[in-house]
């Protein structure tokens, strides 16, 4: 097999994407030919938008803070694409402002994979 040299344009851009709402699971086979899965209720641990984001510094600070919400009870119900740049879920307590931008998930995946 050829092993034909990486477009860096192409690494961060979805040739197929798949979302199943049963698995709680999230698919994509990125264009440059390598593909990630992402188990959903772990991608709510990492969800971008402001308000988790505080809430997880906030957690560092104070590890014995009670948890609002058990983590595992993280439901994704819906999700759409944002332009052709970025997934947004909707999770079952209502939540849906994280915006998942591409290149976000693919950096999840290589740091996952430790391929830096
Ligand atoms: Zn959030």
């Amino acid at each position: 097999m050829m092993n034909a040299p990486k477009d860096p344009t192409n690494n961060t851009t979805p040739a197929d994407l798949k979302v199943s709402i049963a698995a709680q699971t999230l698919r994509i086979q990125w264009q440059d030919g390598s593909s990630s899965e992402f188990s959903l209720p772990q991608l709510r641990q990492v969800c971008p938008c402001a308000t988790c984001r505080t809430e997880r510094e906030n957690k560092q600070e104070n590890p014995l803070q009670i948890l609002k919400s058990d983590p595992t009870s993280w439901r994704v119900t819906n999700a759409q694409l944002v332009g052709h740049y970025a997934i947004q879920f909707t999770w079952s307590d209502g939540h849906n402002a994280g915006i998942y931008d591409f290149r976000l998930l693919r950096k999840l995946t290589d740091e996952a994979t430790g391929a830096t």
